[in-house]
């Protein structure tokens, strides 16, 4: 069966006679048992058995299994959130004395948890040029138990050498794990090139409507099952079937809604770089933006997500231009139905690769509105910026100097 197909045709679970094309919602805390043997032995259950509503129900399993078929992988649990999956596997694998290897540009919000509470832990974190399978060699030893990549990097969207990277970590002994979220199983299968972890958000492309927040951390090794399954339990970390559902349904419509606005994002993307006020369109598909080789040799397709840096002059304007536009949406996340505009920092995210381009750039995140309506939106903005840089030019006699 092909991914487009397997999006849809969701593992229905056991039932008695009754069958729906819609996924059932099984709600649960409380799981019954026949007697009182059956449920002294729940413990001995094998990772599927239903032995508590944390441990999943019918509805999360349909999601798990759909998730672990899509990927290539033995099995996937579900979390409240992306960046709770990416949290699992890292508390799953580190201990004190222990260090990881994180990629520069990795998600924020886990830079914050490696550097405060994996710190804290007594876990050694360093940070690697995601460009550079070398940088993780020079700086692998004994210790290092982790390796965390995600391809292509957070906002500045560097595609990583994962191949090259997972060969020099099991040289190593360490485990590799990556952050799938742009891409998903449909355009690339972080396991198939020797990743342990996958981990994705749920909450974006999957849920698809901007309602949900969950995540997914999928596994090559059946050895992990059972001591994720166990760490779950004692963090008390599960998800609503309620969300689950939501997912499998937003699962369904996932391939031609990525397709759609990617083919868009690729038009609109590609229309931006010709611009005056356009440094650079950072962009995995486009030729010149970082990894693009590596993107084009292990990526099967490319996602509506993308950044943009502009000029110097125009830079400190941005904020400004988006006043007013009519389609576009400000705000962070992404993979709903809407178009979005995320204006987003870097300088200070980066230490192993220190940034070298514009203080922000502008992270696009297209959705499924027409493409005619979001190109004028675009041409709007980029009017506004033109007319706000050359203003600011007149206004100074002596240019200012530009921050790097
Ligand atoms: C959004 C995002 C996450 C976190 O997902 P949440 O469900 O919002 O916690 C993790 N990684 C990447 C690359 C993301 O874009």
């Amino acid at each position: 069966m092909q991914d487009t197909s397997r999006c849809i045709l969701h593992p229905q679970p056991e039932t008695d006679g009754f069958r729906t094309l819609a996924v059932p919602v099984y709600r649960a805390s409380t799981i019954v048992f026949p007697d009182a043997a059956a449920f002294a032995a729940r413990g001995d259950l094998a990772p599927d058995g239903y032995t508590y509503g944390l441990h999943g129900t019918p509805t999360t399993r349909m999601l798990e299994r759909s998730l672990s078929d899509l990927q290539g992988g033995v099995w996937t649990f579900l979390t409240p959130s992306g960046q709770a999956a990416v949290v699992l596997a890292m508390l799953a694998v580190l201990s004190a004395g222990d260090t990881v290897l994180i990629a520069d540009t990795v998600y924020p919000p886990v830079r914050q948890f490696a550097d405060l509470d994996l710190v804290r832990m007594g876990v050694t974190v360093r940070y690697f040029d995601p460009l550079s399978p070398e940088d993780v060699a020079r700086q692998i030893d004994a210790r290092t138990r982790l390796v965390w990549c995600e391809s292509p990097g957070s906002n500045t969207m560097e595609v990583m050498d994962l191949p090259a990277i997972t060969a020099i970590a099991h040289r190593h002994g360490a485990l590799v794990g990556c952050d799938n979220t742009w891409a998903t199983a449909l355009n690339f299968k972080p396991l198939r090139h020797g990743v342990d972890f996958v981990a994705e958000a749920l909450t974006k492309f999957h849920g698809g409507h901007a309602d949900l927040l969950m995540g997914a951390l999928t596994l090559r090794d059946e050895a992990l099952i059972l001591p994720l399954r166990n760490l779950i339990g004692r963090l008390g970390s599960g998800v609503s079937p309620d969300d689950a559902a939501l997912v499998l349904r937003g699962m369904e419509t996932m391939p031609l809604r990525l397709a759609h606005a990617s083919a868009v994002a690729l038009r609109l993307a590609t229309r931006l770089a010709g611009h005056p006020a356009v440094h650079r369109v950072l962009h995995p598909a486009l030729p010149g933006s970082p990894g693009h080789d590596v993107w084009l040799r292990d990526f099967t397709g490319s996602s509506p997500l993308f950044s943009v840096e502009f000029t110097p002059e125009a830079t400190p304007h941005v904020g400004a231009a988006l006043h007013g536009l009519q389609i576009f949406a400000i705000g962070a996340s992404w993979g709903g139905t809407r178009s979005l505009l995320a204006p987003q920092p870097i300088t200070g995210t980066r230490t192993a690769r220190p940034w070298q381009g514009a203080a922000q750039i502008l992270r696009f995140s297209i959705g499924l509105e027409a493409e005619d309506d979001l190109t004028r939106d675009i041409d709007r903005f980029l009017d506004k910026l033109t007319v706000a840089s050359a203003d600011a030019r007149g206004a100074n006699h002596h240019p200012s100097p530009q921050p790097t």
